[in-house]
C-alpha cells in the first residue's frame, strides 16, 4: 500500500537523531499518530554529498509513507548493475534491476543524491502539506545521557543540560551512537582495514571524452572487482552526476581519525594497474572528495532496554557492500512504527520488543554478508577468483535484492 497510514495512537516519541534513519522513522511514527520530536546536534540538518541506493526493500517503505511524487521528482533508476574485472573491464556478470525489480519486488531500485532523499524526508516531517500534526525538529541539541530513573518517563538530557522527558526514547544517532553507550551496550565495531574514497564526477565530462563515455551508461549501475579493492559507480540526478565509491585499504591518517580529505591525484592514484578508463574517469571528479574508513558492527540483539531503543547504524552498522544500511534503517523504522501504532502508551514495552525480535534477525545477517562481501569482492587473480567470477556469470540476469 503506498498511502500514508491512518493515525492510530497518541503518546510521545524522542529521535536523537535527524540522519536518514531517524526522519523516515519520525515520518513513519507521526502518521500513526504519536508526538515525534527529533533531537539533531548539527546545526543544521543535511547529508554528504554522496549518492545512495535504494534496493526494493527500502523503496517500498519510503513508498508506503506516501512519498511517490517527491522521490519521482529525485531518483535515478538503473536498468541493470554491471560487474566489470579490473583490468580490462570485461563483463563478468550483469543484474537485472529497472523493470525487474518492480516486476519481481513490487517496488523499484532507485538512486538518489543523498541531500536531495534527505530534504524529501525532512520537508515531510515538517508537512508542508498541512494535513496532520508535524514533527518538531531541534538542530544544534547535541544529546550527552538518558537519565532512567523513572523507566516510564526516560529522559534525553543534552550539553546544555536541557531535558526531553518522553515516552518512548530512540537512538538513532549513527555509528558511534551516544544512546547506545549510555545504556551501557558492549561495544561491538570492528575495524575492517578499509576506507572508502566518496567522490562526484559531473556528468557531462563523462561524456565529453570517448573512454569514459563508453564505460559508463546513464541506465547502468557498476561495480569493479579487484585485488583488495572494489569500485562502484552510478549516475544520480538525472545523469547530471556521476557517484563514485571506491573501497581500498585504510591509510594510517583515516584509520586514526575516520575521515579526511583526498585529491584527484590520490583518488585516481588509488587504482595502478588498472583498466586506464578507470583512471581517466577518476581524474575526472570534482569538488570536495573525502575517505571515510570502514567499520562494521558485530551482530548484535540487544537493541532495546525499557522505553528505549535503537536504530539504524545504531544498532546494525555495517560495510557499504551491500548497500544496505540505511535501506535497513528504514525497515527498522516502518515495523517500529508498526507496532507503536499499535499500542496504547501501557503496551509500548511488549512493542519495542517486538519490534527487535521482527528486525534484529534480518539486519543481522545483512551484516554479516556484507563483511563477507569484503573477501569476495577483493579476491587475489588465481582459482578462487576463476571460481566466484564464474559464479557471477551463472548470476546473470536475476538480481540479489
Ligand atoms: P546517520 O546517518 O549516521 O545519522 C545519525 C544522525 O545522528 C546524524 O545526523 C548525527 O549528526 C546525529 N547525532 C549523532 N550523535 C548525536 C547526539 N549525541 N545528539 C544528537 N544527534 C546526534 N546505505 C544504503 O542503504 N544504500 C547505499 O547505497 C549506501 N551506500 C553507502 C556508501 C558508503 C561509502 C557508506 C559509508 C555508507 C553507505 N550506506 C548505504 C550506509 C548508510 O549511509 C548508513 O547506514 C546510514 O546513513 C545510517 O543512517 P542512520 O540514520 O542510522 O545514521
Amino acid at each position: 500500500m503506498e498511502d500514508s497510514v491512518t493515525a492510530t495512537q497518541s503518546y510521545s516519541v524522542t529521535i536523537v537523531g535527524g540522519g536518514l534513519g531517524g526522519l523516515t522513522a519520525a515520518l513513519a511514527l507521526r502518521q500513526r499518530g504519536l508526538s515525534v520530536t527529533v533531537l539533531e546536534q548539527a546545526a543544521e540538518l543535511g547529508e554528504v554529498g554522496a549518492g545512495i541506493q535504494t534496493a526494493p526493500n527500502a523503496s517500498r517503505v519510503l513508498l508506503g509513507l506516501g512519498l511517490r511524487p517527491q522521490l519521482e521528482a529525485i531518483h535515478t533508476e538503473p536498468l541493470d548493475q554491471v560487474r566489470r574485472r579490473w583490468q580490462d573491464g570485461s563483463v563478468i556478470g550483469l543484474t537485472a534491476l529497472g523493470d525487474f525489480c518492480k516486476r519481481h519486488y513490487n517496488a523499484p531500485y532507485w538512486h538518489y543524491h543523498r541531500a536531495d532523499l534527505h530534504k524529501v524526508l525532512l520537508d515531510s516531517c515538517l508537512d508542508p502539506t498541512g494535513a496532520g500534526p508535524v514533527v518538531e525538529v531541534r538542530t544544534g541539541t547535541r544529546v550527552v545521557s538518558i537519565d532512567q530513573t523513572d523507566p516510564a518517563r526516560p529522559a534525553a538530557v543534552t550539553q546544555t543540560g536541557e531535558r526531553f522527558e518522553t515516552d518512548v526514547l530512540v537512538g538513532a544517532d549513527g555509528i558511534r551512537s551516544r544512546i547506545r553507550d549510555a545504556l551501557g551496550m558492549p561495544d561491538t565495531l570492528l575495524f575492517s582495514g578499509e576506507m572508502a574514497y566518496r567522490a562526484l564526477i559531473p556528468g557531462d565530462k563523462i561524456a565529453a571524452d570517448p573512454a569514459t563515455r563508453w564505460l559508463v551508461d546513464r541506465f547502468q549501475s557498476t561495480i569493479w572487482y579487484g585485488p583488495d579493492r572494489h569500485l562502484v559507480h552510478y549516475m544520480i540526478r538525472g545523469g547530471e552526476l556521476l557517484n563514485v565509491v571506491a573501497i581500498v585499504p585504510a591509510s594510517r591518517e583515516v584509520e586514526e581519525n575516520w575521515t579526511a580529505t583526498a585529491t584527484v591525484d590520490e583518488l585516481a592514484g588509488a587504482f595502478p594497474g588498472w583498466d586506464d578508463r578507470v583512471v581517466s574517469m577518476l581524474e575526472k571528479a570534482e569538488g570536495e572528495i573525502s575517505a571515510w574508513a570502514m567499520y562494521h558492527r558485530r551482530r548484535d540483539p540487544v537493541w532495546v532496554d525499557g522505553q528505549v531503543a535503537l536504530l539504524g547504524d545504531a544498532c546494525h552498522a555495517m560495510l557499504p557492500y551491500q548497500a544496505q544500511g540505511a535501506s535497513q534503517a528504514m525497515e527498522d523504522a516502518a515495523v517500529l512504527a508498526e507496532e507503536l501504532g499499535a499500542v496504547t502508551v501501557d503496551g509500548v514495552r511488549e512493542a519495542l520488543m517486538r519490534y527487535v525480535s521482527r528486525r534484529a534477525k534480518h539486519a543481522g545477517m545483512v551484516q554479516e554478508a556484507a563483511w563477507r562481501n569484503m573477501a569476495f569482492y577483493h579476491l587475489p587473480d588465481g582459482p578462487e577468483q576463476r571460481e566466484r567470477d564464474e559464479k557471477l556469470k551463472r548470476f546473470n540476469g536475476e538480481s540479489d535484492v
